[in-house]
């Protein structure tokens, strides 16, 4: 159609009135075919009554065209409007679009091109909704995968997450630790500690390709009375550089969408590169704070932990013991033997020592053949106690060689706080290793606290 002007509903309203007076024209000739007199209807005044009343029905024609079309096409530019200044307002706030069918939908309520644009533009908002509402997830899930460098803490925000954006009640992580798949952090299943073991979960993880199961045997949920079988569990391989870490395995109680299993790809690839880098970053952690040889804490980081709970003991007003141990005559031993012998003698020492600790206490190579005990809440007494005990063990145990049986024996030197009223942990050092000279010079194989 021509346009006549700038605004859609002026040229209707011309084209209308146009037709009215159009109408108004040649109604009085229809009037004379059907008989009417020419007296009266070639009269000037029935012209201008016929075209009043033509001019009459185009008006009224364009008010309808307004209020019926135009109120819609108002309504659809509201919306839009409003769309845009919500986005605006969100722009670069990793925020979602607020964006519920009451207060961003428009009613479709015509089976006609006004309704469908007014279902496309409902169906627009809802992908812009969803598409915005993922990249938030994926940014915050980033954001949580970057703050996490310790693999325990990692794997459970992670674990979380992934369940909240997928809406899954229940789920573990599992990872491959010496050939094995260890659950390393679980929420809402029951009975998860067999998962490893489960021929669906261990298939994953030969084939490296997502598993789907319906209702799948020995995976349950926990329920609030009791545990039940889940509708749908999704097995999904963590995959580092084409090498399998784990698998994350994710139960629910209604099947998953495919929406959500698309969803899942994208945040399936970036936490295996955060979980590679945080089993990497343990395993650098571990190797720097072990000795290589008895696997216990090394001088470096044993004594930066006696630091640690000297301070909380101070803190808190309890008891600390700190005790050295020092092989008696060892450079006869690797005289004798061999080094390599010397070091199974090492080890084995560490091991029994290690064994007389409770759990919290601190065990520490200082080099050479001289070990340190961190026994927390210990007093004289206590530390006396276990000292004793590990002098006893090794004195009692024999350390083998072809069919030989090497006899160790030990000298400890140890104090305690507060009968010390050490101000620093270096002073309690100091007093052990004043003790143990003292047990050195007067015959070895002793206690003395
Ligand atoms: P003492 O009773 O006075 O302690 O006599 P000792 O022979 O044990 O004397 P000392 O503690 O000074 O000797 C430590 C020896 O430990 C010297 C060194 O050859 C040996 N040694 C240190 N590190 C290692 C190790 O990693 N492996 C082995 N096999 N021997 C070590
Ligand atoms: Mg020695």
């Amino acid at each position: 159609m021509v346009r006549l002007t700038k605004r859609v509903f002026t040229d209707l309203a011309i084209w209308m009135m146009g037709f009215g007076i159009f109408v108004g024209i040649i109604f009085p000739f229809f009037m004379l075919l059907l008989g009417m007199s020419a007296d009266i209807a070639l009269t000037w005044w029935f012209f201008c009554v016929c075209m009043v009343a033509g001019l009459f029905v185009g008006a009224v024609n364009i008010i309808l065209a307004r209020r019926v079309v135009g109120a819609r096409l108002v309504l659809l530019a509201q919306h839009m409007q409003g769309i845009e200044n919500h986005l605006k307002s969100i722009a670069g706030k990793n925020e979602p679009l607020d964006c519920t069918p009451k207060n961003c939908h428009i009613p479709v309520d015509s089976e006609d091109a006004i309704g469908a644009s007014s279902l496309a533009f409902n169906n627009l908002v809802d992908t812009l909704a969803k598409s915005i509402q993922i990249e938030v997830d994926i940014r915050t899930y980033t954001q949580m995968l970057t703050s996490h460098l310790e693999t325990g803490e990692l794997c459970r925000s992670a674990l979380v997450s992934l369940m909240e954006m997928i809406n899954a009640p229940g789920g573990a992580i599992l990872l491959e630790e010496g050939g094995e798949l260890v659950v390393h952090c679980t929420v809402g299943l029951s009975e998860s500690e067999s998962l490893g073991e489960n021929p669906m979960v261990l298939d994953t993880l030969q084939t490296l390709k997502r598993s789907i199961i319906d209702i799948p045997k020995g995976i349950l949920l926990d329920g609030v009375l009791t545990s039940f079988r889940p509708e749908q569990v999704i097995v999904e391989p963590i995959v580092y550089k084409q090498l399998p870490l784990g698998v994350v395995v994710l139960a629910s109680s209604e099947p998953f969408s495919k929406e959500i299993q698309d969803n899942l790809d994208l945040f399936g690839t970036s936490l295996a590169l955060a979980l590679h880098n945080a089993m990497t970053h343990d395993q650098v952690q571990k190797l720097a704070a072990v000795d290589p040889l008895t696997g216990i804490y090394n001088s470096r980081f044993g004594i930066s932990r006696l630091h640690e709970e000297f301070i909380r003991t101070v803190k808190q007003g309890g008891a600390l013991g700190v005790v050295m141990i020092d092989i008696d005559h060892f450079k006869q031993i690797n005289d004798a033997y061999g080094h390599t012998v010397g070091d199974r003698v090492l080890r084995s020492i560490a091991n029994t020592a290690r064994n007389q600790l409770r759990e919290g206490d601190i065990i520490v190579r200082l080099g050479g053949d001289e070990f340190m005990l961190v026994l927390l809440g210990a007093n004289r007494a206590d530390a006396t106690d276990v000292a004793e005990k590990i002098r006893r063990q090794i004195e009692e145990k024999r350390v083998s060689y072809g069919d030989q049986n090497i006899h160790v024996t030990v000298s400890l030197g140890g104090a305690s706080f507060p009968e010390l009223d050490a101000e620093y942990e270096k002073e309690l050092i100091e007093a052990a290793d004043r003790a143990l000279y003292m047990v050195k010079n007067s015959g070895r194989n002793r206690v003395a606290i």
